[in-house]
C-alpha cells in the first residue's frame, strides 16, 4: 500500500471524491428504503476533505449524475479544490455537476461502485 504522501494530486482528488460518492450512494439507498419524498440530501463531492456541505437535488438529477462514472456533485465554487482536474458540465441553482478529467477521471471511473455492481451481475 503506497502512502498518501506519494500520491499525485490527481489521485488525491479522485480518491476523495470517490469516497464522498460512496457515502452518497448509501444515502440514496436509505432514501429508497425509507421511501423519502422530495429532494435527496447529498454531500458535496469536491476535493476538499474538510468540506461538509450538504446539497439537495431530485432523485432524477442524482441518477442522471450517477449514470456517468466521471460526474460529481459540487457546491458552487467548490470545483476549484480539484486544482484543474475537473470541468463543469452543468450548472443548477443549488449545485454544479463536474466531470473529472485526465488521470483523475480514469481513477474515479475505476472506483465507480456502480461499475463494480454491473460487473458482478454479469
Ligand atoms: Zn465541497
Amino acid at each position: 500500500m503506497e502512502s498518501v504522501k506519494t500520491r499525485t494530486t490527481a489521485e488525491r482528488v479522485a480518491y476523495n471524491d470517490a469516497a464522498f460518492r460512496e457515502a452518497n450512494e448509501s444515502i440514496r439507498e436509505k432514501a429508497d428504503e425509507w421511501q423519502m419524498q422530495g429532494l435527496l440530501p447529498a454531500l458535496c463531492e469536491c476535493a476538499d476533505t474538510s468540506c461538509r456541505v450538504v446539497l439537495r437535488l431530485t432523485p432524477r438529477q442524482y441518477e442522471d449524475i450517477r449514470a456517468n462514472p466521471r460526474w460529481f456533485i459540487n457546491a458552487h465554487g467548490h470545483h476549484r479544490s480539484a486544482k484543474g482536474w475537473v470541468r463543469i458540465v452543468a450548472e443548477h441553482d443549488r449545485f454544479v455537476v463536474v466531470e473529472k478529467i485526465g488521470e483523475a477521471g480514469e481513477i474515479v471511473e475505476q472506483l465507480d461502485p456502480r461499475a463494480e455492481e454491473s460487473a458482478r451481475n454479469r
